[in-house]
Formats: C-alpha cells, sequence, structure tokens
C-alpha cells in the first residue's frame, strides 16, 4: 500500500482538476476502413486482415457507414452538436503496430463537440461533465512480446474507436468513477460498444493536475499527468486520489510536477512513471487525401435521433419520479441495461402502487445482489440475464413476505433455494415446510413449553429483570424453527409473560 501522506489541511489548499479521455470499440461487424471482421478476440495472430489494415502499397480505405452512424448516435446521447462536415486527418507517429505509421482520426472536424454528461453523487447532487469532442478513428494492432522477440498482431489493427473527451471538469476521483459508470451505461443503452475494459474494448486515460486555489483565481491550470493503461474504473479513483497527494506533497515541498506519463502499479497501489515529456510530440495531422470529408445531413442526424434509446439518467428519473425508488438504488438499477430489463419485468409482476417498486429495489440491490456478487467472476451485474430465478418469480417471493406466508429471514433463504434451482418459492416453501407460523394456538403451545423449561428465568423476569425478554423471544423464534411470525409470537409472550 501506498505511504504516501500529504496532510489532509494541505490537500485542501488545491483544487484537484481532471479531464477524462475515453477509447471505446464501436461495436460493427467490420472495420473501420476495410471489410475484415472485428471479431478478433481469441483469433489466431493476423487472420482478420487485408491489403488496407496491414498497410499494403495502393490499397484505399473505405469508410465504415455503421462505425459513423454509432459515432453519431453517441453523441447525440452525449447532448453534442453534429457537425455538418467531418474530416479525417493523419495522425503521424512511428510505432511497430502502427504499420501504415500514421493512424486515421480526426483532428479539427470531428463529428461531435460541445456535449455534457451529468453525473450523480452519492451525496445525493449532480454534476454536468462537459464533453469536449467525440471523434472516430482507427485502433492500432498489438505487440506481443515473447522473450527476446516482439511479435505483431494486426488483428486488431484498423477496429474503429471512438475517443471521447471531456474538458477539465472532474474534481474529486469519485466525480471520475460516476462519469466512467454513467458514460460506460449509455454506450450500452446504445449498443454502440461493449464497454468490455477486460477485453480492452473501453480504455481510459485521466489528465490528472492540481491548482491553487490563487492559481485558480487567475484562470491558471497546475502540470498535467496522464496516466495510461488503466484496466478498471476502481484503478482510475485509485490512481487520480494517489496523484493528488502525490502532487500537492511534491508542491508543498517547493518541488515541480514534471508533465510525463505515468502507469498504475496495482499490487503497490502507486502511479508508475512511464515515459518523460510528451509535449514535444508534433503529429504533424494533415487530412487524409484518400478520404473525402464527410458530410452530415441534418436529416440523417434527425433520423438516427429517433433511434435513441430511452438513456440510463432518464430511465433513472422515470424510477424516481414515476414509481417513488429512491436515487442510490435507481442509479443501480439503471447502470446496466439488463438490470433496468429485470427490475421493470419484476415491477410489472409485482404492481407500480403503495411503495412497491422502491420494496422490490431494496430486495434486488440487497439481497439478490449479494448473491450475484457472491457468483462467477462477481462485479459484473449484466451476469443477471443469466440467473435461473425469473423475474415473475422473484416478484411471488416477495409477495409471499407480504402476506406474511414466510418472514422476511426465511425469504432470504428461500430466495437463495431459488437462486440455485431455479424453481419458484411457492413450491419451495411447500417442499420445504418454510411457511410462517402465525397460528396462535402453535405459538401458545411453544411458549408454555419454554416456560416450563426454563422457570428460574421466568421467576427472575417478572421479578423485575426485563431484559430476559430477549431471551424468551429467541427461545420462541428456535422452537418455531424460525418459522413464527416475528409480530405476532412477540405479542403473545408479552401477554403470556406477565402470568
Ligand atoms: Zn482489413
Ligand atoms: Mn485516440
Amino acid at each position: 500500500m501506498s505511504t504516501l501522506t500529504a496532510a489532509p489541511e494541505a490537500i485542501s489548499r488545491y483544487e484537484l482538476v481532471v479531464g477524462m479521455e475515453v477509447h471505446a470499440q464501436a461495436l460493427t461487424q467490420s472495420k473501420m476502413f476495410c471489410r475484415c471482421a472485428t471479431d478478433y478476440q481469441g483469433a489466431p495472430p493476423n487472420t482478420r486482415t487485408c491489403p488496407t489494415c496491414l498497410a499494403l502499397p495502393g490499397a484505399l480505405p473505405v469508410i465504415n457507414q455503421a462505425a459513423v452512424e454509432a459515432t453519431i448516435r453517441t453523441g447525440l446521447a452525449l447532448n453534442c452538436r453534429i457537425n455538418e462536415m467531418a474530416v479525417f486527418a493523419r495522425k503521424n507517429y512511428t510505432y511497430p503496430d502502427l504499420p501504415k505509421g500514421y493512424q486515421i482520426s480526426q483532428y479539427e472536424l470531428p463529428l461531435c463537440e460541445h456535449g455534457y454528461l451529468d453525473i450523480d453523487l452519492e451525496d445525493g447532487t449532480t454534476r454536468r461533465v462537459r464533453i469536449r469532442r467525440v471523434h472516430l478513428e482507427e485502433d492500432t494492432g498489438r505487440s506481443v512480446h515473447e522473450g527476446d522477440y516482439s511479435l505483431i498482431d494486426l488483428n486488431r489493427a484498423g477496429v474503429p474507436l471512438m475517443e471521447i473527451v471531456t474538458e477539465a471538469d472532474i474534481h474529486s476521483p469519485e466525480e471520475a468513477y460516476a462519469y466512467l459508470t454513467r458514460l460506460r451505461a449509455t454506450l450500452r443503452a446504445l449498443g454502440v460498444s461493449s464497454g468490455d475494459m477486460e477485453k480492452g474494448a473501453l480504455r481510459c486515460e485521466p489528465n490528472i493536475s492540481v491548482r491553487t486555489l490563487a492559481q485558480k483565481a487567475r484562470g491558471e491550470y497546475g502540470v498535467k499527468v496522464e496516466v495510461k493503461n488503466l484496466n478498471s474504473f476502481r484503478a482510475v479513483r485509485s490512481s487520480i486520489a494517489y496523484e493528488l497527494e502525490r502532487q500537492v506533497k511534491v508542491l508543498e515541498a517547493g518541488g515541480v510536477v514534471e508533465q510525463v506519463n505515468m502507469g498504475w502499479d496495482e499490487a503497490r497501489q502507486r502511479t508508475v512513471l512511464q515515459r518523460g515529456k510528451e509535449d514535444a510530440h508534433d503529429y504533424r495531422y494533415f487530412p487524409d487525401p484518400d478520404l473525402p470529408p464527410l458530410r452530415i445531413s441534418r436529416e440523417e442526424v434527425a433520423r438516427l435521433a429517433a433511434t435513441l434509446p430511452e438513456l440510463p439518467a432518464a430511465k433513472r428519473n422515470r424510477y424516481e419520479q414515476a414509481w417513488g425508488v429512491r436515487r442510490v438504488e435507481a442509479n443501480v438499477l439503471t447502470s446496466e441495461a439488463a438490470v433496468a430489463h429485470y427490475f421493470e419485468e419484476a415491477v410489472a409482476a409485482y404492481g407500480e402502487g403503495d411503495g412497491k417498486p422502491q420494496r422490490l429495489a431494496t430486495w434486488m440491490t440487497g439481497e439478490l445482489f449479494r448473491l450475484l456478487y457472491a457468483d462467477g467472476d462477481g462485479q459484473d451485474l449484466r451476469q443477471i440475464a443469466a440467473i435461473k430465478i425469473r423475474p415473475a418469480d422473484f416478484a411471488a417471493l416477495i409477495k409471499l413476505v407480504d402476506a406474511k406466508v414466510i418472514n422476511p429471514n426465511t425469504g432470504k433463504k428461500v430466495l437463495e433455494i431459488m437462486y440455485a434451482t431455479g424453481d419458484d418459492p411457492h413450491t419451495i416453501v411447500a417442499r420445504e415446510g418454510l411457511g410462517m407460523v402465525s397460528d396462535a394456538s402453535v405459538i401458545d403451545e411453544a411458549i408454555g413449553a419454554i416456560f416450563a423449561a426454563n422457570a428460574a428465568e421466568l421467576a427472575r423476569y417478572r421479578a423485575g429483570e426485563e431484559k430476559l425478554f430477549g431471551f424468551f423471544m429467541g427461545q420462541v423464534m428456535r422452537a418455531t424453527k424460525g418459522k413464527a411470525d416475528p409480530a405476532a409470537a412477540k405479542a403473545r409472550l408479552e401477554e403470556l409473560i406477565k402470568g
């Protein structure tokens, strides 16, 4: 773990300033400028290639319309202006996995500009993160290092890549996390990207700086450090928190922050230096002479706007406003389309009135997610699409609790069995004999037996030792194997214990 310790009061004299650059592969059948398939994951090296993406002389690029549409839809969902003309430009640099010697990207005229995404923080406040631009480019190939050799696999070269860049509007690690979570939910809702970080389909690069309040007042910024190759949102959050402390410590000691690229060492929980100064880079951008400027008609934009689904933020608002679901649960439930779908199916079976959706939301984000997290590879809530419990059966379980057929604790047990077997809750309750006992005669009988077996404790209670009530209540629940209706059992015990 990090041993950094910048005093909190020192940190409070600075403002953290973060801009986020996200590269998201667009979900298309074919590559950006050729007909090669994009299903390169797990494919033998260099089997998804052709003269164009191998950069053979004379091969010409052709623009993939599906990738352009995905980018425009992303821009619209992020409240961007869609430019009437976009230009593909060559970004020149040399790297083994870039056979052309340049990447086709967009520079002065990107497809989308000047948007925003509103994010919700855990304290209940909302913040707006401005989107500077969303442009379309091509992915590079990959270098695979084996012993003394480096091997090049060009299967990924030319896969369409959307680059989404924010203004420097992020001011805490939590805001960065909330931004990425909402952005990924939006991309997945649109169906434009898988958003799978572990497969490299989504890559985040925060640029991080701090400035004093005096600098802020003068409109000045500190020196930016870029963190590369982060492979989880948690790593993004941790690296920003680490850099905030590190940079403040450097400045407080009278030093200067250097403009460098860093990587994140997950094991040591710290950033590590990757390369030196980047500002010397001159990519010598110029319009690609092989590709005509893209003209985007307003009719085309209107047509694509009409294809946008209900986005996570709108869904969240609907759960809150129409169904009375608390914001914290509404945010979790809309963080993945599969989760929202499951929830809505369950609401349809359970009912919309009387705070029922909130009750369902509590059970779902509490008990059901606990089982989901303990299963498979853990944190991915999209697993909900594959669980054995049907939404209607989930609703039926909560109805059994409502109707006091089973008590809430038994309900949790039944849910576990449902999760393992997929059986419906009525069958499980009948088969395992779990029905709740609220029959007064059964409870009375149990209480009578307990009093007989614990005469000394009963006498002490009656002599004024009132804390023994809990002991008797526990005995009643145990005698009924946890199936007694707790309210009914408590009422009868209070009555009978007086003697
Ligand atoms: Zn190709
Ligand atoms: Mn890029």
